[in-house]
């Protein structure tokens, strides 16, 4: 492949890797990655943490820069969305008018926070974040006008702007529409924990309860709750989950689901000239019942790493163990793997308080971990789980046992 040309939509976290291994492992033609946002590539998890807490700095995150983009002679068209996909012409038009060609074609355009059919969620003070612009911004808001702020959503990023709120000395106050918080990703006894730390923080877990109207006051806003209550606050961030950007795809008539493009093991749609990665993409993925979407910051770097090797030719099939992780407050968490409908779980407590769950299967290979405040040993509770390894509970769960010796007899056995 000398001359062929690639044209990536999305310059996040996916797009940002898929052009550099592109480059780096040796595709000789072109490379134009197209991004709706002004910045270069960069990394979204800093962004509900450190850069809100001010202990970051927007240059810190980035992936790839402007000089390593030109270097790398990757042409970048920032500032410009893609708005449709002629297929038969292998033509992307941008909002700037400029029609591109392309050989293959990558989308990895992400997703956006999920709007919520609320009367009064359009006011300036309702805040949503998924980009470097949303948290400078919200970050001055907080910072210039912290009184009570309303979180809604009890999901992970809820979770940790939440948190951030009360680290600069806001109220808050959170509504979760579910019986407990992350209730997609932890099981309920994590999901007590994740509460107990914030209430601890004095913030305020409102479960099973969902906001019906938003009304601007003379003090600043005013919630009205599904338990009858309202609340008094001065900011509302709205925390409800990501939509893909699936529009592009769904014109051309790409296969997608409700989640997003499907995609198999070499990052293909069901046409052979586009590709896709990232929060975006859903491909079928072991241990998870049909398609699903991994909105994660390794899934982002690694899909996008998968992406490339298949278009530069390599036939392995991108195969990933689910991994997230969040900060909030002291507390660092940690998941890999599956850990619903373990048939035994075991806990390990360290010296240090740390804690690792263990999730299952009936003939014990590990299927799932959970870590808070692991540190080091959670890199060998994910080895377990990342190789299937089978391990006894009563073993798991002794920290007299070092998990690299039960990985070394599980690989040996
Ligand atoms: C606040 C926050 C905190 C997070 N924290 C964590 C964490 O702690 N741990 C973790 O594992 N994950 C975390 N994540 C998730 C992780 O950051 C995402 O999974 C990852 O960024 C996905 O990368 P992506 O490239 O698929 O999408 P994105 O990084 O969202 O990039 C998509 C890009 O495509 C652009 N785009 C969209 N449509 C078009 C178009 N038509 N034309 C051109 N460009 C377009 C968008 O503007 C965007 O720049 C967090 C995410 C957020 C928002």
């Amino acid at each position: 492949m000398t001359t062929d040309r690639v044209v990536i939509v999305g310059a996040g976290q996916a797009g940002g890797w898929a052009a550099r291994t592109l480059r780096d492992e040796g595709h000789q033609g072109s490379i134009v990655l197209v991004g709706a946002e002004t910045h270069a590539p960069y990394e979204r998890p800093p962004l509900s943490k450190e850069i809100l807490l001010g202990l970051s700095q927007p240059e810190a995150l980035t992936i790839v820069d402007h000089a390593a983009l030109e270097s790398l002679n990757i042409e970048t068209r920032f500032g410009a969305a893609a708005v449709a996909i002629d297929r038969e012409a292998r033509q992307l038009e941008l909002t700037n008018g400029e029609q591109l060609q392309y050989d293959k074609l990558v989308l990895c355009t992400g997703g956006r926070a999920r709007d919520l059919p609320i009367p009064g969620i359009d006011h300036e003070r309702v805040h949503t974040l998924r980009s470097l612009d949303d948290a400078l911004r919200l970050k001055q808001a907080l910072t210039t006008q912290a009184g009570h702020v309303l979180v809604i959503g009890g999901g992970w990023i809820g979770l940790e702007v939440a948190a951030s709120a009360r680290q600069l000395h806001c109220g808050v106050t959170i509504v979760e529409f579910a019986d407990r918080l992350c209730q997609r990703s932890v099981t309920a006894d994590v999901s007590e924990v994740l509460q107990n730390l914030h209430a601890s923080q004095q913030t305020k877990v409102l479960l099973g309860t969902h906001v019906l109207a938003i009304k601007a006051t003379e003090q600043g806003l005013n919630a009205e709750l599904s338990n009858g209550q309202s609340l008094q606050c001065d900011h509302i961030i709205v925390a409800a989950g990501l939509l893909a950007n699936d529009e592009l795809a769904r014109q051309a008539d790409l296969t997608c689901n409700n989640h997003g493009i499907q995609v198999d093991g070499l990052c293909r749609t069901n046409d052979p000239s586009i590709y896709a990665a990232g929060d975006v993409a859903v491909m079928e993925t072991a241990g998870t019942a049909g398609w699903s979407r991994l909105e994660s910051w390794q899934n982002a770097q690694d899909q996008g790493m998968a992406v490339a090797r298949a278009i530069l030719g390599h036939d392995t099939l991108y195969r990933p163990t689910p991994m997230l992780w969040s900060q909030q407050f002291d507390q660092f968490i940690q998941i890999a793997g599956h850990v619903h409908g373990g048939a035994i779980t075991a806990m390990r407590t360290m010296p240090n308080g740390g804690t690792l769950r263990f999730y299952l299967t009936a003939d014990e290979v590990v299927a799932g971990v959970i870590g808070m405040n692991a540190g080091r040993d959670y890199r060998f509770a994910k080895q377990l789980v990342e190789r299937g390894l089978r391990a006894a509970a009563a073993e798991l769960a002794d920290p007299g046992i070092p998990l690299k010796q039960l990985a070394a007899a599980s690989l040996a056995a």
